[in-house]
């Protein structure tokens, strides 16, 4: 004998060796006589459904019985998820054949869901300078939306006040349907349709909606753009979209960025890249040298002897990282580049220049190795 409260053989009115068709047989039967919605208000009938439901739940799945026979202990609140009102729900094993009939029974939670009902996002797209972006912007939409009625706050009703409880659901937002079954007539709820599942009939028509609760207008959005947006991100302003035209909550406000390219600098994350072409005279006698910076300009001293492909860090000169507040940083790659030509006195001057390999490190290694060779 299971070291169990319930017996739910007892409970099912069937024997311990019965097999799983009688098993089903005795629940069909006693589900349909306890079934809540032929026993209004009847807690006893109610309590004798669950017992049932729950007595089937175990000994309807052959596993489960199997554990139940041998330790008592299938505990019926691991199949019901923790408590009576989430049945009906959905996928529960051993229910199939009359899960249809019982669906909208004691639905709590699927049929609430139902009725919030959101508004629309909407989705805009802006298009931003490589300044803007870098440093933020604030921006004004020109949007047609859905929006709350102020004058009746949502309701639609005269001041928001003039309004009266549905006499078909009597306030509650869901009315009780028949069927006829297999079982014989049935009951469940559905949404009420008089008040639109509100519970709520309007008396007087707010005069600005006309008793829509909202309305749809031209607004202007101001947005305010972070600095340090980057070119595809998406700013997601919640509630900011469409108002619900059925008591859910409002949309979200969807923003797709495009950041036009600078025409030098390149983003690297909050990082800026720059490829700095400098004639060799330069790299080679040092200089002063006019680049970009994300705003305005900045003159970049170049030492003398600088190698090509040199990269100069300018600490925090790159672009603010998103909702931080550090920056990053600008790096400047050095582009050594060679003239084009080069007349005969400066080939001359040259000459003298190339005489004395041993100042070239890279070189003199090279030559070390190929005499070795
Ligand atoms: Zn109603
Ligand atoms: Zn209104």
């Amino acid at each position: 004998m299971p070291n169990n409260s319930k017996d739910y053989y007892k409970i099912l009115g069937v024997d311990k060796n019965a097999s799983q068709d009688e098993i089903k047989s005795a629940y069909r039967k006693l589900a349909k006589q306890y079934h809540p919605d032929l026993h209004p208000n009847d807690e006893e009938c109610a309590k004798r459904f669950k017992e049932v439901n729950e007595a089937y739940e175990v000994l309807g799945d052959s596993n489960k019985r199997a554990n139940y026979d041998e330790y008592g202990s299938a505990n019926p609140q691991d199949f019901f998820g923790g408590g009576f009102s989430n049945f009906g729900g959905g996928n529960f094993s051993g229910f199939d054949d009359i899960f249809d009939i019982f669906s909208n029974f004691g639905g709590g939670s699927r049929r609430r869901t139902s009725r919030v009902t959101p508004g629309e996002d909407i989705v805009l797209n802006v298009n931003l300078s490589f300044k803007e972006a870098v440093f933020g912007c604030e921006k004004i939409f020109k949007v047609n939306l859905t929006s709350k009625c102020e004058k009746c706050d949502g309701t639609g009703a005269k001041d928001g006040r003039e309004f009266s409880t549905c006499p078909d659901c009597h306030g509650t937002g869901e009315v009780t349907v028949t069927q006829s079954t297999i079982f014989g007539r049935m009951t469940s709820t559905a949404p009420c349709k008089t008040c639109n599942a509100t519970g709520k009939i309007i008396r007087t028509k707010c005069d600005s909606c006309g008793g829509k609760g909202t309305k749809r207008e031209f607004k202007e959005i101001k947005v305010n753009i972070p600095a340090g947006i980057n070119d595809g991100q998406v700013i997601t302003m919640r509630g900011k979209g469409n108002a619900s035209t059925k008591s859910g909550p409002s949309g979200d406000l969807i923003i797709n960025v495009s950041v036009a390219p600078h025409p030098l600098l390149v983003r690297d994350g909050i990082d800026l890249l720059l490829d700095l072409p400098i004639p060799f005279t330069t790299a080679y006698l040092g200089g002063d040298v006019e680049i970009p910076l994300a705003d305005g300009k900045y003159t970049l001293t170049i030492p003398p002897l600088t190698q090509p492909n040199t990269v100069f860090k300018l600490k925090n000169k790159g672009v603010k990282a998103l909702q931080r507040d550090n920056y990053g940083d600008l790096l400047v790659t050095v582009r050594v580049e060679m003239p084009k030509d080069a007349s005969k006195k400066e080939k001359e001057l040259m000459q003298n220049l190339a005489s004395n390999s041993s100042n070239y490190k890279r070189v003199k290694a090279f030559q070390d190795k190929m005499s070795k060779l």
